[in-house]
């Protein structure tokens, strides 16, 4: 007898096949029927009349590396529709960790991804591991709402075998370089599902120092690539050099876009693996990326498998009194900042104090790499800063919207319009500053990206930039937005939207068990109602460790989400049930 038969969907079946009308059912977390009418029993039936049935998604790109171990419920991708998420990206992660090396990772961690070092030294049960298998081994003994699986990272491997010269921006010898190798080797053989490298100046710890690997050699990168050849399995993931731009005010990037995609298409080719990297359009070089895509192609052709990981909409930076601002760094509000919002409003209204506010030179924060530093000395292009009320729910805001034109028509100053803009109303009020994607002020750039049969869609980020960034809802945005709601330009359709979270993803990570509704695949799935599918209003949770902060945006219309074949998810509720496990890389 079947576990559960869902009846009367539309299936849209992750292999980019037209939707159709049908039933499906499963056992023991298998599907073992699809199709129907289905008439053999279940124990339980779901009448999915109207509603989308899809497989769970999987994301590729997100951050829970430290959630991982404390949390079960995995927010904010449990409540999206996540069945499978990846960690351990851009370079940075928690193992290997040699003894008394905890603080420089969480350093990195809190800099690079902004995840606040008291939440990772409360949160994390340090000690539970030093290499990446052990680290593994600790995950294994751990339930969630969803599977995850890990890579191992540049970063960590750097310190483990290097220590303070790999924290530096020192060259690897051939001894380091076969000791770094060999640590990957072992993890990925263990199941770590691939190795990730952050070679851009902007990702740094609290410190300012750049991930450990940021400036590696091409000998080094190419070692990392034999040791997935050697392995026989994994992916190399990387943020390359110049990604978000030449990064001036940092000392500037060392290589160009199109220097890395030749060292990727070579890690690939020495590999023999998939290379999957963050391509973004950039204001400072709007059509390149267009130039990327072109390379890959070619590169594709000579033999590298090379994956341009593509995000949902344009990235967005979240201002708010209740997070990060560009005035929280000025003498007259650094002396009101620990007052109860309500007070803090009614200061900042006074117009004395709003005029010194506005006028005062910022103080930086002594750690240079923390995200109030990011923030305040943040290039603003007021072109690209927008009212989240502005954005509704496409975010793509016509540029007569930006702050740089309200404050024109307003006669006022812009920095004196994101003021007014932020104390409006009862203070709870959010400003996006977007920083990709959105240079031609529209999503017809990201149409293209997501329309190349080169790319696969990620970057939520999920688990970091917690109170900055808030793309985790990235999996359902990709079905109100571009399927459904988008009004400026031209829509995905449903069928390739699915397939890229779901089977398209899973193959490139190897994980053939899931990712399409099959007979004999897990029973990994979301029943939807497409038609009442949105995302609500976002708010800030103090439900971290050490009562760190974060931005949730709940999603609205999951009817069920089923992971292995239970529960997890009911009418947008968490249903308690925690079928995730660790998953590790096939050989
Ligand atoms: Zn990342």
């Amino acid at each position: 007898m079947n576990d559960m038969l869902i009846k009367g969907a539309t299936l849209v079946d992750g292999t980019g096949a037209p939707a159709r009308t049908g039933d499906i059912a499963f056992r023991d977390g298998r599907i073992t029927e699809i199709g129907g009418p289905i008439r053999s029993a279940a124990r339980q039936t779901l009448n999915a009349e109207g509603a989308l049935v899809a497989p769970a998604w999987v994301d590729i790109h997100t951050h829970y590396d430290g959630q991982a171990t404390w949390d079960d419920a995995m927010e904010p991708s449990a409540g999206q529709g996540v069945g499978t998420a990846i960690m351990g990206n851009c370079g940075v992660g928690f193992a290997p960790v040699r003894p008394g090396g905890e603080r420089e990772l969480i350093e990195l961690m809190e800099g690079v991804e902004d995840i606040p070092g008291s939440v990772l030294h409360e949160g994390m049960p340090w000690g539970a591991w030093h290499s990446l298998p052990e680290y593994l081994d600790f995950l294994s003994q751990r339930r969630w709402a969803l599977d995850i699986g890990s890579m191992v990272t540049h970063g960590a491997v750097r310190l483990a075998v290097m220590g303070e010269r790999g924290k530096r921006d020192e060259a690897a010898n051939a001894q380091d370089l076969a000791q770094m190798a060999d640590l990957v080797q072992e993890a990925v053989q263990a199941g770590a599902m691939g190795f990730s490298t952050s070679r851009i100046r902007g990702h740094r710890s609290i410190h300012g120092d750049p991930v450990p690997g940021t400036f590696a050699a091409e000998d080094e990168v190419l070692a990392f690539a034999q040791a997935l050849r050697r392995a026989g399995r994994g992916v190399y993931q990387m943020i390359p050099s110049s990604t978000v731009g030449s990064a001036p005010m940092l000392g500037g990037e060392r290589h160009s876009q199109l220097d890395e995609l030749a060292l990727m298409a070579k890690a690939s080719r020495v590999s023999g693996r998939p290379v999957t990297f963050t391509l973004f359009q950039v204001d400072e070089w709007p059509a390149l990326w267009r130039q990327v895509l072109a390379g890959v192609v070619d590169h594709n052709q000579a033999g590298a498998q090379l994956y341009p990981q593509v995000g949902a909409r344009p990235t967005a930076i979240v201002l708010s009194l209740a997070t990060y601002h560009p005035f929280m760094r000025k003498p007259s509000y650094l002396a009101i900042r620990e007052l109860p919002l309500p007070e803090r409003l009614a200061a900042m209204r006074q117009p004395a104090l709003k005029a010194a506010i506005l006028a005062e030179t910022t103080i930086a924060h002594p750690q240079p790499g923390t995200m109030e530093n990011v923030v305040v000395h943040m290039a603003m292009n007021w072109d690209q800063v927008y009212r989240l009320s502005d954005c509704a729910a496409d975010h793509e805001p016509a540029r007569g919207l930006s702050l740089a034109a309200r404050a024109q028509a307003e006669g006022v100053s812009p920095l004196a319009c994101l003021y007014d803009c932020l104390t409006a109303g009862d203070g709870r009020q959010y400003v996006m500053r977007f920083f990709t994607n959105y240079s031609d002020f529209n999503h017809d750039a990201l149409h293209e990206m997501h329309s190349h049969p080169a790319t696969v869609t990620g970057l939520g980020d999920a688990g970091a930039h917690v109170s900055v960034i808030f793309d985790a809802v990235a999996p359902t945005f990709q079905l109100t937005h571009w399927v459904r709601d988008r009004s400026r330009g031209q829509r995905l359709a449903l069928e390739s939207v699915v397939h890229r979270q779901t089977l398209k993803n899973a193959r490139l990570f190897g994980l053939h068990d899931r990712g399409a509704l099959a007979v004999g695949l897990r029973a990994d799935l979301n029943v939807i109602d497409f038609d009442r599918l949105s995302l609500g209003e976002i708010a800030v949770h103090r439900d971290l460790p050490a009562g760190g902060a974060r931005l949730l945006q709940p999603a609205s219309g999951y009817l069920a989400t089923f992971v292995n074949g239970v529960m997890t998810r009911s009418d947008d509720l968490d249903t308690g049930e925690r079928p995730g496990r660790l998953v590790r890389s096939a050989g």
